[in-house]
Formats: C-alpha cells, sequence, structure tokens
C-alpha cells in the first residue's frame, strides 16, 4: 500500500497513491496467487452487481455468473459469497452450485462456519419490528421493508430526496428504544437501515472464521472483494494475510487495492482466470 498524504488538495491523485487500482498493479497480485489454492470472498450487491431500484434487478452480467463458474471448477479455488442479503436470496440471484452462500452478514450460514445463536427474544422482537414498521411507514412513498428471517432491511432508495431524513428519522423513532436497551442493533449501508441482532458480528467476524477453517498447511491465499461501509471490517480482518479489494471510488478504505466498479471486478476476475494456473 502507497503511503497516505496529508495535503487534501492533492485531491484524486491521493486516492491513486494510497489505494493501488488491481487492474493496473494486476501482475503484482496474480505473481503472488499463482499457483496457490485460493479462498476467494465476494460481497454481492454493488460487487458482482450493479446497486439497481430494487433488490430483485440487481442482477450480475452473464459473464460475471460465468466467469463464477469458471473459478468453481478451477482446482485448488473455493468460492464464498457473503452478502446482508438472506441466504437462500443471494443464492439465487448468483444461482450457481459449488460456491458457499452466507447471508445477513454472517448470522446465517451452513456448514463449519461459526454463527452466533440468536436468543428467542430476539425473533420475537423482530418480527414485532417489523410489524410496527410495515403499519407505521407505509405511507412513506418509496420505502421498502424486506424481512430477511435473522434481520429486517429498511430501503430508501426510491424515496423522494427531500424525504429521505424524515424516512430515516420515522425509521429511528420505532427502532431507537431498542436499540438504547441494547436489544438490537442498527447497520448502515448505501441507502439501506437493517435491524440486526445485538452481537457484535458481521463480515469482520465472518472472515476471521472463513481464515481459521481454510488456513491448514497450504497457505490458501484470501482475497475479499466488497464495496460498502459493512464491507471495512473484512478488509480489516484480512490485513496482512490476504488481498482486499474495494469496489468504487473512495479515498476512504481499509482495503489494499481498488476496483471501479462491478464491471471492473468483471475485468479483473477475467484477466486472473487466464492468468493463474490450476495445479
Ligand atoms: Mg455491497
Amino acid at each position: 500500500m502507497g503511503r497516505k498524504h496529508s495535503n487534501r488538495a492533492y485531491g484524486f491523485e491521493i486516492k491513486e497513491a494510497a489505494v493501488k487500482n488491481a487492474i493496473r498493479v494486476f501482475r503484482e497480485i496474480a505473481e503472488q496467487i499463482n499457483g496457490r489454492k485460493v479462498v476467494m470472498i465476494f460481497d454481492y450487491d454493488g460487487t458482482l452487481s450493479e446497486i439497481r431500484k430494487s433488490p430483485e434487478e440487481a442482477v450480475m452480467q452473464p459473464d460475471t455468473q460465468a466467469l463464477l463458474y469458471n473459478f468453481t471448477k478451477m482446482c485448488g479455488y473455493k468460492i464464498i459469497i457473503l452478502s446482508g442479503r438472506a441466504r437462500n436470496n443471494v443464492k439465487k440471484m448468483v444461482g450457481l452450485n459449488g460456491i458457499t452462500y452466507i447471508g445477513n452478514h454472517g448470522f446465517d450460514a451452513l456448514g463449519d462456519i461459526r454463527v452466533p445463536a440468536l436468543s428467542r427474544a430476539y425473533m420475537k422482537l423482530l418480527s414485532a419490528i417489523l410489524r410496527d414498521l410495515k403499519k407505521n411507514l407505509k405511507h412513506i412513498n418509496g420505502i421498502r421493508i424486506e424481512a430477511k428471517k435473522y434481520s429486517v432491511s429498511f430501503h430508501y432508495r426510491n424515496v423522494a430526496r427531500g424525504s429521505e431524513n424524515k424516512a430515516a428519522d420515522a425509521f429511528r423513532n420505532i427502532t431507537g428504544p431498542y436499540v438504547k436497551a441494547k436489544k438490537i442493533n442498527i447497520l448502515k449501508g448505501k441507502k439501506v437501515l437493517e435491524v440486526m441482532p445485538p452481537i457484535k458480528w458481521g463480515k469482520g467476524e465472518t472472515v476471521k472464521q472463513i481464515v481459521k477453517s481454510n488456513r491448514g498447511a497450504e497457505n490458501p491465499a484470501f482475497m475479499y472483494f466488497g464495496d460498502d461501509v459493512t464491507d471495512e471490517n473484512a478488509f480489516q480482518a484480512l490485513k496482512g494475510k490476504g488481498f482486499s479489494f474495494f469496489v468504487g471510488n473512495s479515498a476512504r478504505t481499509k482495503a489494499d487495492y481498488f476496483l471501479r466498479s462491478p464491471k471492473e471486478v468483471n475485468k479483473f476476475l477475467r484477466k486472473l482466470l487466464y492468468y493463474v494456473r490450476c495445479e
């Protein structure tokens, strides 16, 4: 990683110096990965697919799906998708077998990945909050309330510009007392607020689990791709242990590299697929 610049006047160039574009330094990355086992972890929305008006519309380009498919068939490669969506939902969006899907920011996983237990009291409260949100916020045009089994998402992407704060305030009025009482956590993403369990757990802890359960003797290369604030803990968890890629244009990321868009993620994966060898 390049050195941090304190002079803000440099603007965009600082960004380029601090976090490297993964396409530009492709060989530097590929050479460190070639011939090793690789564990690739992807966020979904904004990383593999463009963000759309509604979650159902956020489908991947068909060639991104084909690239992922090829990686699932590549020897020594393990593909994991770690999303804020419900596990079954993200699995449906990606539509491929041979991938490990983890939903709800790490609260919804199968197999050898540890997941914190959720109390019956939390599940009951979550249903009550869901009912409350639906009942009291339905008058706000453009909001969408999504039940995701272990969490509830409040999407306000399609709310009229001037009403976004009003919508977020209405959400906080309902959820605020439970946050104060430490019965829930609120997670903020891109135009979405999520009611989550009151447990310090998320993509960062989940990535630590993935590293632990895959480390073994073979020293695999871990790669993580994500675009949102919720992915920053995952970048942090991989510091010095793998390769992290922020998707988007921002100087404020803990990732080692950046890719400008899901299109550039696609381009990077294509280059990697042609470069790496199956041992
Ligand atoms: Mg995302």
